[in-house]
């Protein structure tokens, strides 16, 4: 099914695209190749839309809170807004103080992306962007495939550039598996990350370059324990980022389970890209989906990713494209 989603600023249309599997069904609009909703059952089989987002383009267009956006060329931060690739320093946007935050201004969530080819169960969108696009070089062609599986949604980007660039593409939708409308409850998820270490960040959430173990302190969730209770800890890290805003390694797969404890939903999020950023909303407050007021850390995100910064540190895993070369990166998201 395809829907009108609204109009954007300059008169076109966005829509929104159903695709659905079993009792899974999602719907995935092209302003910004956004995750609008995601309906998940229970073991009863009572259906909740797990995911936060709003009720129109406008939303998107305003807010900063990414919902259930695409982020790209580079999705979290960039110290001072620059990097050098082969013998050039990129400037990027400075968004976000002096550093650069999920590529900048115009991001990728307020485009309108092509579609390319929509099935009952899939759904993939395409993005020209042009080279020195927000400061990126090369002319990119960025595609994201949606599909849904009977066990979850598969989330695939395929991109090349004509040039060297970075391609680190995330997802950037913030669960309760309890309901979007029961934002008291999505801190009470339970929370197991099976990572060893985490990306430690300064005040501004740069990276400092260590890379702590979590045993002995509150980011160890290899035993799984509801949201609150880390945020509750007396933790330098926490207080800084005001909550959990924070990069965990990915060694094994699942990367991260969050369940909620009444309704039994469960989420099992599998990548191939080396770090899980996961942020508790902390500062998000906002009217999403049917005026529910969305506050008070509503829900979690958990992006898929290269860990932040890493254009500047080529100690770690590097995002970096050569010309001509596809990149190809999958996340699954398996509900139970
Ligand atoms: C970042 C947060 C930021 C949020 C919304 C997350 O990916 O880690 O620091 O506030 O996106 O922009």
């Amino acid at each position: 099914m395809k829907e009108h989603f609204g109009p954007l600023a300059d008169g076109r249309q966005a829509h929104l695209y159903t695709i659905s599997c079993g009792d899974l069904t999602a719907k995935v609009s092209d302003l910004g190749a956004t995750l609008v909703q995601l309906h998940v059952p229970d073991a009863q089989g009572t259906l909740a839309d797990v995911v936060l987002g709003f009720d129109d383009p406008s939303g998107y267009l305003r807010s900063d809170a990414y919902f259930g956006a695409t982020v790209g060329r580079n999705a979290n931060r960039v110290k001072s807004a620059a990097f050098l690739l082969g013998n050039h320093t990129y400037h990027l946007d400075k968004n976000d103080g002096e550093n650069d935050l999920h590529s900048g201004f115009r991001g990728y969530h307020t485009r309108l992306w092509d579609v390319i080819e929509h099935t009952a169960s899939s759904i993939q969108f395409r993005l020209l962007s042009p080279h020195g696009d927000q400061g990126f070089p090369g002319n990119a062609t960025i595609q994201v495939t949606y599909t849904m599986e009977t066990d979850g949604l598969r989330i695939a980007y395929d991109a090349v550039s004509d040039r060297d660039t970075v391609f680190n593409l995330t997802n950037h939708s913030y669960f309760n598996l309890a309901g979007h409308d029961h934002p008291e409850k999505a801190m009470e998820q339970i929370l197991c990350l099976p990572a060893r270490h985490f990306v430690l960040a300064d005040g501004s959430s740069i990276p400092t370059g260590a890379l702590p173990e979590v045993t002995g302190t509150p980011m160890d969730f290899r035993t799984p324990k509801a949201i609150s209770q880390a945020l509750e800890a007396d933790y330098t890290p926490l207080t800084l980022q005001k909550g959990i805003d924070h990069n965990f390694e990915v060694f094994c797969a699942p990367a991260v389970i969050l369940t909620d404890p009444c309704s039994g939903r469960s989420l099992a999020i599998t990548t191939d890209l080396p770090g899980i950023q996961v942020y508790t909303g902390n500062y998000t407050d906002e009217v999403g989906k049917n005026g529910v007021h969305y506050h008070n850390r509503p829900g979690v995100a958990l992006e898929a990713q290269f860990y932040p910064d890493s254009v500047n540190h080529p100690e770690w895993k590097q995002p970096f494209a050569k010309a001509g070369e596809t990149f190809h990166s999958e996340t699954k998201y398996r509900f139970a």
